[in-house]
């Protein structure tokens, strides 16, 4: 620490199924991680993968620990201590990591420069969601949203609504919410309510959400911005909105609050934000869910790209980045639609079963029975 003292941190990492390619996902710092919530997120990667068709298996990593009340120097000395402790277990061909909650560029450009280190030549493709002058991909920061944005849309397009005359909440305003939201306003959608973890704010009519990121910069929060009043994140969830896209962290919509949904949509920003039992009840009740494995891939499919940038040293232009996502965002989006007509059943469960296929077979030619 920066007055001397040492202070030991607990991290962890997981590598689920690898069926399909190397382990592939993000890295939390969270005062809450625990080994099973690293190895649950290891598993909803292995099947966003397959569900996008990208060559990976699932992984995910965390540290326990409140960034907030580190020091810049004291966040980098963290990161790297991280990546010296999994250096044996990670690599270009092996697990490949990413940004999750409270992790961004500035981090996985410390931890490249680590395993690069250690491994005695540069090694870009080992983690993605890097700064762009050490091997970013452009359309990375914003890949997470604009994938939300484009399974909303294709959303809309199944239920013949028009982005005009519809109105969305979003739970989160971090790299996920924020370019949610923009995104949507982008498409005509209004942006009636946001939040962060100081609680949300609320307009009827709507608020310009570019608006809202720069108050951010000045106040430090998304509560008081002109003209709004302020609610609770649990409101927030509750609005009579026809998105409502949760964009934080898990279990924001449970057995207990399920019933007072009121959005057609829930587009899940987040990864795991409806618990099993909501699932149950909002499905009864004819509620779209856009699955995390699905409405969130946005993020991983161009990690994609940017490894794969990365490995060919060949880069991208942010037009075709767009595209590329844009064009296997939809085909997945059609293929779980379709599976859902095809089996009656929820997109949920058509994105499992996508992924089910895919992988069980990789696994079967690879002859791991
Ligand atoms: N952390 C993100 C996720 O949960 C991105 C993972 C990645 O890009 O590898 O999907």
């Amino acid at each position: 620490m920066d007055d001397g003292r040492l202070e030991v941190y607990k991290g962890y990492r997981a590598q689920h199924n690898t069926a399909l390619g190397p382990a592939k996902g993000g890295i939390r710092f969270h005062q809450n991680v625990n080994m099973d919530e690293v190895k649950t997120l290891s598993f909803w990667m292995t099947f966003k993968c397959a569900i996008l068709n990208l060559p990976y298996g699932g992984g995910k990593g965390g540290v326990i620990v409140e960034p907030r009340n580190l020091s810049r120097r004291e966040l980098e000395s963290l990161s790297r201590g991280y990546i010296q402790k999994i250096a044996p277990i990670i690599g270009e061909y092996v697990d490949i990591l990413a940004p999750d909650v409270n992790t961004d560029s500035r981090i996985m450009g410390w931890m490249m420069d680590e395993y690069s280190k250690s491994f005695g030549r540069l090694a870009s493709g080992v983690i993605t969601g890097k700064p762009k002058t050490i091997g970013g991909s452009a359309g990375r920061g914003s890949a997470t949203g604009r994938g939300v944005m484009f399974t909303v849309r294709e959303a809309f397009k199944k239920l013949g609504l028009n982005a005009n005359q519809t109105t969305a909440a979003v739970q989160g305003f971090g790299n996920v919410g924020s370019f949610t939201a923009k995104l949507l306003y982008d498409i005509g959608v209004t942006i009636v309510a946001v939040s962060d973890v100081h609680g949300a704010i609320y307009k009827a009519d709507g608020f310009n959400p570019y608006a809202v990121e720069e108050y951010i910069k000045d106040k430090g929060s998304v509560m008081g911005f002109p003209g709004t009043s302020s609610m609770s994140n649990a409101e927030l969830l509750e609005l009579p909105v026809t998105v409502l896209a949760p964009c934080a962290l898990e279990s924001q919509i449970t057995g207990d609050n399920a019933d007072r949904i009121k959005a057609r949509i829930i587009a899940e920003g987040a990864n795991g934000p409806t618990t099993p039992a909501a699932d149950e009840v909002l499905a009864n009740r004819g509620v779209m869910i856009i699955p995390d494995v699905l409405a969130n891939a946005g993020g991983v499919t161009v990690s994609y790209f940017e490894w794969v940038q990365n490995l060919y040293r060949y880069y991208w232009t942010e037009k075709e980045v767009h595209a590329r996502q844009e064009e296997m965002m939809v085909e997945a989006f059609e293929k779980v639609y379709e599976t859902s007509k095809k089996y009656q059943s929820t997109l949920r469960v058509a994105a499992y079963i996508v992924a089910l296929e895919r992988l069980t077979e990789a696994m079967k030619l690879r002859g791991w029975y």
